[in-house]
């Protein structure tokens, strides 16, 4: 549950960001809005791994439907 957000795009609402639990206790936050992301590590630019979390997030249920499908 994301409580405060802020991403250096302008988005400061919690509800437009989304929280990564991953395995081995890595976690991050990721702006919904410009793929920016923070870590333990601080904060990083929008890359393939934090673009590609954004669409899985936007549409998971069409990419299910999909390959049920097939
Ligand atoms: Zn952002």
């Amino acid at each position: 549950m994301i409580v405060k957000f802020s991403c250096a795009c302008g988005n400061t609402s919690p509800s437009r960001a989304k929280e990564y639990d991953g395995s081995l206790g890595y976690e991050a936050i990721v702006c919904l809005d410009c793929g920016r992301y923070s870590d333990h590590s601080g904060e990083h630019e929008a890359d393939k791994w934090s673009l590609e979390f954004c669409d899985v997030k936007k549409s998971p249920a069409s990419r299910v439907i999909e390959r049920d499908v097939s």
